[in-house]
């Protein structure tokens, strides 16, 4: 069976050597997983995913009277943090989730980035994808990169109009810099060739599968706002707010479903 995300993590090792404006980056500290996306609906292929955005100032919810207007419940305080991500001795600072089977599907064919490669053929549609979830971590570790406006403030938006441009030109810059072939070739299947070439498609996910570590709240103490006003508790947090390498799964992808495969690390009885 191939190791999708795996095969993924060698390959951005690759590209972000060869790619100078990407050589901050440091791959140990970003974990690569799959999620669950059918291949014949919408949705995203990639995500960026940043742990190192600071805890929330303490703030809380409530409900006002509709009449009146007046408050009449408020929710404990508390803070929204990001959980903490640790594989061995390394905190991990961003994740990078591929969305399995549909990344696998991924063409160039009938989509917008099209434009930036003509000429090219479908797969690089993926590597487009690749470069551009690793354009996405901030040169100064400070979250995802900012995006400036034509006057030099920054955007809302994630990616502004020179986003797409930048990442078709690393992802030519790459290709030209003619990389070995068994570290790209595998991006050259889509998933039924995968299956048929490796038996099977499997990624890294979380033990919690479907879900993964995101932004939590935690409860925190502060005076109530009014003092006469019911209080209402915070639900407790169900995912955990620590994370290391047991933690990690290897799981089989199909059209369909996932089913669990053995632990990462955990070694199966004889
Ligand atoms: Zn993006």
């Amino acid at each position: 069976m191939i190791n999708y995300t795996e095969r993924i993590a060698l390959l951005m090792d690759d590209v972000v050597r060869r790619t100078p404006s990407l050589s901050f980056i440091k791959l140990p500290e970003i974990v690569i997983f799959g999620r669950f996306g059918r291949a014949d609906a919408e949705g995203a292929f990639a995500t960026c995913h940043c742990l190192t955005l600071p805890t929330s100032e303490p703030g809380y919810f409530f409900w006002k009277d509709r009449a009146t207007g007046e408050m009449t419940r408020q929710s404990e305080w508390f803070i929204t943090k990001s959980p903490t991500v640790r594989v061995g001795p390394t905190q991990i600072k961003y994740l990078i989730s591929f969305v399995l089977p549909r990344f696998c599907n991924q063409s160039l064919k009938h989509s917008r980035k099209a434009e930036h490669y003509p000429g090219a053929p479908p797969w690089v549609g993926k590597l487009d994808t690749i470069v551009h979830e690793l354009y996405h971590i901030d040169p100064e570790h400070s979250g995802l990169r900012r995006v400036k406006c034509a006057d030099g403030s920054d955007s809302e938006r994630s990616h502004g109009p020179h986003f797409y441009a930048d990442v078709a030109r690393m992802v030519k810059a790459y290709l030209a810099s003619r990389p070995d072939p068994s570290l790209v070739g595998f991006l050259e299947c889509d998933f039924d060739q995968l299956n048929d070439r490796f038996g099977g498609v499997a990624a890294t996910t979380f033990r919690n599968f479907p879900s993964f570590p995101q932004r939590y709240m935690e409860r925190c103490e502060m005076p109530a706002t009014e003092p006469l006003v019911r209080i209402e508790p915070l639900k407790r947090p169900t995912q955990p707010e620590l994370y290391t390498e047991d933690d990690l799964d290897i799981r089989q992808f199909t059209e369909n479903s996932t089913r669990r495969l053995t632990r990462k690390g955990q070694h199966r009885a004889a």
